[in-house]
């Protein structure tokens, strides 16, 4: 959705004209990417088990297969400890616990895979640079497709601000820890919520789940068009909009832990939460989605603009 905004802002814009001919299909198509290749996994090689299908046709063709396979294999153990599908599946977030004020990579949950140098290497691979630090994007095609993804997600406030807790479910800052390898490692063991994966609500669904799915009528795109035409420009240069995109949502994500309680750490290293007053959570949820698709539409839409001004 936040790609099929961005197509409708940039109808004809020189932004629009070269994002069709580096890709071949449209943002709302390219915005998928980052996510289908989740189920590349390392056998012997680096292969599809099956040819994308449904949210993922549009790369079923042999060479964008080829693309999905080669970027996995590039982006698979390129991290500190690389997580069980690879490193790139590292640069969809950061965790910033939601007191501080913003993004910055001096605070825990932040780092050289981040969702912010990801999103700022590949601005620098479309302006002809090499990209930052360890992240592999071979050439503009990938890097559309990953601004496509990652803008969306920049703009989901679980997938920057999270929150630490100890065993009671008391919150830990986690910054104010000395920054020595054993208080990173009890952090990680300890303390991370994993933007929102290890905390679960009685019926068994995940707080990040329940902000990476929508409950609203996502069919009608126009009163999101129209929306995301109302979105002041960032105005600042282009290398600087995802760290001040992260920056915002980290203080968005305060909103988003707002009236959450939670239990005693279980056996399974996952917490249990519920809502104070269940259907109100359920009516931010909805707002503040529906606010952030827009924006990050304009955002994306914003982003590539300033890499192909008129
Ligand atoms: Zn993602």
């Amino acid at each position: 959705m936040v790609g099929a905004i961005a197509d409708e802002l940039l109808v004809n814009t020189e932004a629009g004209r070269q994002v069709r001919t580096i890709l071949g299909y449209n943002l709302s198509e390219a915005a998928k990417w980052a996510d289908c290749i989740r189920s590349i996994k390392k056998e012997d090689d680096f292969e599809l088990d099956h040819a994308p299908s449904g949210e993922c046709k549009q790369f079923a063709p042999p060479a964008e297969q080829d693309r999905m396979e080669n970027y996995v294999e590039r982006n698979w153990s390129n991290c500190a400890s690389r997580p069980p599908g690879g490193c790139h599946t590292e640069y969809h977030f950061a965790d910033v616990d939601i007191r501080r004020d913003g993004y910055s990579r001096q605070f825990i949950g932040t780092g050289p895979t981040d969702i912010v140098v990801a999103i700022n290497s590949a601005v620098l691979v479309l302006q002809g640079k090499p990209p930052l630090e360890r992240i592999s994007i071979k050439d503009r095609k990938e890097a559309i497709l990953l601004i496509a993804h990652f803008v969306g997600d920049i703009h989901q406030p679980l997938h920057v601000g999270s929150v630490y807790l100890n065993e009671k479910g008391e919150l830990v800052d986690p910054d104010a820890l000395p920054k020595q390898a054993w208080a990173l490692s009890k952090i990680n063991r300890d303390y991370h919520t994993r933007g929102g994966n290890s905390l679960v609500f009685s019926s068994g669904q995940k707080l990040h789940g329940v902000w990476d799915s929508i409950s609203w009528n996502h069919d009608k795109l126009a009163p999101f068009v129209a929306r995301a035409k109302a979105v002041p420009p960032t105005q600042a240069q282009v290398d600087m909009l995802a760290a001040l995109w992260a920056s915002e949502s980290v203080k968005l994500s305060r909103r988003a832990f707002d009236g959450l309680e939670f239990s005693d750490k279980g056996d399974d290293h996952k917490w249990r939460i519920s809502a104070s007053d269940p259907g109100a959570y359920k009516t931010k949820v909805d707002e503040i989605q529906k606010a952030q698709v827009a924006k990050a539409g304009a955002r994306l839409a914003e982003l590539l603009q300033q890499i192909w001004p008129e």
